[in-house]
């Protein structure tokens, strides 16, 4: 048994020491991965549940390495964070996103564009001021940007977040709250925030099926209609799971039953269909 103890010991020590190495590679390649143009961005669809329609898309970043190969947003951006190498990268992701959406929609399109935003661009002082050199930049009306934020971004510096927000705001971009659920925050401090849409986690769009979970789901999304959010479902994956958000009315969905996300160039049948 003791020998057990010690090979598994050493197994720990070696899967430590190899997702410390890995990590270590993601900081070193992360700082040369926006110049070398190893970074992009796909586009999720996100329709309205009502009418069928498209509302817009999210955009998603990817970053492929020549070595490492594609290295998925769950593993680089907490480095990316760590080391505030989301700054650059994220002001390089908003002015993409704008852009492209207004290159393939331009106006009278009223397709939405959401962009996520990490905690640490919020924060910067710097961020309201860049977001309007974006939708300037590339000519896009504000109303059709919206900024996907978590609450965990929000918690600890709450009165620099909510000054942030309402600079943000007044600039007419929309303030969608991301992983709605997952976090254990309160809606008291949520509605002092100006947002105008929540965004339910998926894991409570995958409970749809489950039938001791479901109700907690509904529960959640007549809630939020009583307080006049708009809502965003992600992770749609059934159609079950669509005719309940029917159902219930939640406004917008996106998931694979609707779309993966897609490259740019992959966008236009979408958006102009024949
Ligand atoms: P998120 O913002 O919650 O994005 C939704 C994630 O769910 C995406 O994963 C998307 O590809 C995935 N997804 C979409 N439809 C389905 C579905 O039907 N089922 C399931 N199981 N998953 C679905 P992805 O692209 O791997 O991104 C993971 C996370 O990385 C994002 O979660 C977001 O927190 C972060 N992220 C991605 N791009 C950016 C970015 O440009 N900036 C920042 N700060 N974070 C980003
Ligand atoms: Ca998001
Ligand atoms: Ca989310
Ligand atoms: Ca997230």
């Amino acid at each position: 048994a003791q020998e057990t103890g010690v090979n598994q010991t050493v197994q720990y020590h070696e899967k430590l020491t190899e997702q410390i190495r890995h990590r270590t590679l993601i900081e070193v390649y992360l700082r040369s991965a926006l110049k070398e143009n190893q970074l992009s961005l796909q586009y999720q669809p996100q329709y309205e549940l009502q009418t069928g329609a498209l509302r817009g898309f999210e955009a998603l970043m990817r970053w492929n390495h020549p070595d490492l190969g594609c290295i998925p947003p769950s593993d680089f951006i907490p480095v990316a964070e760590e080391t505030r190498l989301i700054l650059p990268i994220g002001q390089w992701a908003l002015r993409q996103a704008c852009e492209t959406l207004q290159r393939l929609a331009p106006s009278p399109s009223t397709l939405t564009i959401s962009v996520n935003i990490s905690g640490i661009q919020l924060l910067d002082e710097q961020f309201p001021t860049q977001v309007s050199n974006a939708l300037t930049a590339s000519g896009l009306h504000a109303e059709r940007l919206e900024l996907e934020l978590t609450e965990s971004s929000l918690l600890d510096t709450l009165d620099i977040a909510e000054r942030q927000l309402k600079s943000l705001q007044s600039l007419g971009v929309r303030l969608a709250l991301d992983d709605f659920g997952r976090g254990f925050s309160s809606m008291n401090y949520l509605r002092k925030l100006p947002f105008h849409l929540i965004k339910i986690d998926k894991s409570f769009i995958h409970d749809i099926g489950n039938a001791t979970e479901h109700e907690v789901t509904g529960s959640m999304i007549q809630f939020i209609k009583q307080m006049k959010y708009g809502i965003v479902a992600e992770g749609l994956e059934t159609y079950e799971q669509l005719t309940y958000l029917r159902k219930l009315h939640c406004d917008f969905a996106q998931g694979y039953l609707f779309g993966k996300p897609l490259q740019d160039n992959q966008l236009s049948t979408l958006i102009n269909p024949v």
